[in-house]
């Protein structure tokens, strides 16, 4: 079997004559299931088929408008046509447009507001960009050939190049308020590394974070930048703010788990309150302690009796951390340290580090962390029986969310001060829904649960 697929174009004196796009052939046997439809490939050309076609009818409607000469007024007349290749997501299309000669004066014009140093489509650049804000730009540039017939796409580089360009453009964008003010907005800043292959610098330190107001009544946005970067952490602090309502009378509660260098840019950015330990953090290494200790060994009574024990006091540890009782947490560490030495001698399976050795050192970690991070422990019960946020409400962690993701260390990427900054900005866009029009996936209320390990003990 076979179609023609045709193009009528209806301009102001009606219908025009036609264009064939292509034919299709189909084998009209579907005892193969993989006869059913169209082919991606007969997909691409039809697509690429009507681009060419609608751009060439809207080229020789442009070419019809004659400019006015700028030097004297007079009137223009063609004098050559050019032609113009653009990379459109569609395919690679080429607009043939005239240049203009003025009859009275002999200066040359171009056509009416065409753009001068264009190569590519707005839209190809966002698909471009927002497919690169989400996978290494090899893996985007063969994804958008796999699907679309994109020329410009093909080349990891050009990707790179356009996805940083929309980064740079996206810091001067205005921010758009919403109506209703909040009364209350909660900010949580954390920090995390990635290669860097600037010289002399193994890590570059990247700020991440996000901004909330009440759960249910709008919105969340959020945010990073590179350490030492073009891009101002304050800036972007309260550029997101501003984007989900913030006024003078807003209330702002911080949290973070960092540095005090965190908590003065916190301070810098107008957060009146000392910032709260994210819970999140808290959360975490109470979950790496319990899975060490499910793994204690149990073969003898006398072990088996002080894994119990030690299961019992990880609990209360994690009740007492939870209810702000976080200077009593020492007594439940003391209590696991007496009962380790019965532990000695235990082996790990398969050559790998016995549990207990492990338990001790995160028992270590942990202690540290503790007493370096006390003043910033709240009563995290009462504050969520109140209906309040205990730490960052995207469950993984901003900075495994926006950073570790894309530019994970284990991935080998090395990355520069500006690249990296650059694509975080395009990829908060792409999370935040602000990157174009319509294609982003805004965080909606309906995501907006407390972090799983926050759930009380
Ligand atoms: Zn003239």
């Amino acid at each position: 079997m076979a179609w023609i697929v045709r193009l009528v174009k209806i301009g102001a004196d009606g219908e025009e004559p036609f264009a064939d796009i292509m034919k299709i052939n189909r084998p009209d046997d579907l005892g193969d299931i993989a006869n059913l439809g169209l082919t991606v490939a007969d997909a691409k050309r039809l697509l690429a088929g009507l681009q060419q076609e609608i751009v060439a009818a809207q080229a020789k409607d442009h070419a019809v408008r004659r400019p006015d000469c700028r030097s004297c007024g007079g009137v223009c007349h063609v004098k050559d046509y050019r032609d113009h290749a653009v990379a459109t997501h569609f395919g690679q299309v080429t607009v043939r447009l005239p240049r203009f000669r003025c009859a009275g004066c002999g200066e040359i014009e171009a056509g009416i507001g065409w753009p001068s140093h264009c190569r590519s489509t707005p839209e190809l650049d966002q698909l471009q960009a927002h497919f690169s804000a989400l996978m290494p730009y090899r893996v985007a540039a063969d994804v958008l050939k796999q699907v679309f017939p994109v020329d410009a796409g093909k080349d990891p580089e050009t990707l790179r190049r356009h996805t940083l360009k929309i980064g740079e453009a996206l810091r001067n964008e205005a921010v758009v308020r919403p109506e209703t003010a909040a009364p209350a907005i909660d900010v949580t800043l954390d920090s995390t590394f990635i290669r860097s292959c600037e010289d002399g610098e193994r890590h570059l330190e990247v700020r991440v974070g996000n901004v909330e107001t009440e759960s249910g009544s709008g919105g969340r946005q959020v945010f990073g930048a590179v350490a030492k970067s073009d891009t101002d952490i304050k800036v972007l602090i309260g550029r997101s703010l501003d984007a989900v309502g913030r006024t003078e009378d807003t209330v702002l509660t911080a949290f973070t788990d960092g540095c005090s260098g965190l908590r003065r840019i916190l301070a810098d950015t107008g957060v009146a309150e000392a910032p709260i330990l994210d819970w999140f953090h808290i959360g975490m290494r109470l979950q790496h302690l319990k899975q060490i200790t499910s793994g204690l060994s149990a073969d003898d009574p006398a072990r088996a009796a002080a894994k119990a024990v030690i299961v019992e006091e990880v609990e209360r540890l994690h009740w007492r951390l939870w209810n702000g009782k976080a200077k009593d947490a020492q007594i439940s560490i003391d209590r696991i340290g007496a009962v380790m030495y019965h532990f000695q001698g235990e082996t790990g399976a398969r050559k790998s580090i016995a549990p207990s050795r492990k338990l001790w050192t995160a028992l270590h970690a942990l202690d540290g962390y503790l007493s370096g991070q006390s003043d910033w422990l709240v009563n995290y019960a009462e504050r969520h029986r109140a209906g309040l946020r205990v730490g960052t409400a995207i469950t993984e962690g901003t900075a495994n969310f926006l950073v570790n993701r894309r530019m994970d260390k284990s991935q080998q990427m090395r990355w520069s001060r500006r690249g990296a900054n650059l694509l975080l900005q395009v990829r908060c866009a792409v999370y935040n829904g602000t990157l174009g029009s319509g294609f982003g996936q805004k965080f909606h209320p309906a995501n907006d649960t407390h972090p799983q390990a926050a759930i009380a003990a």
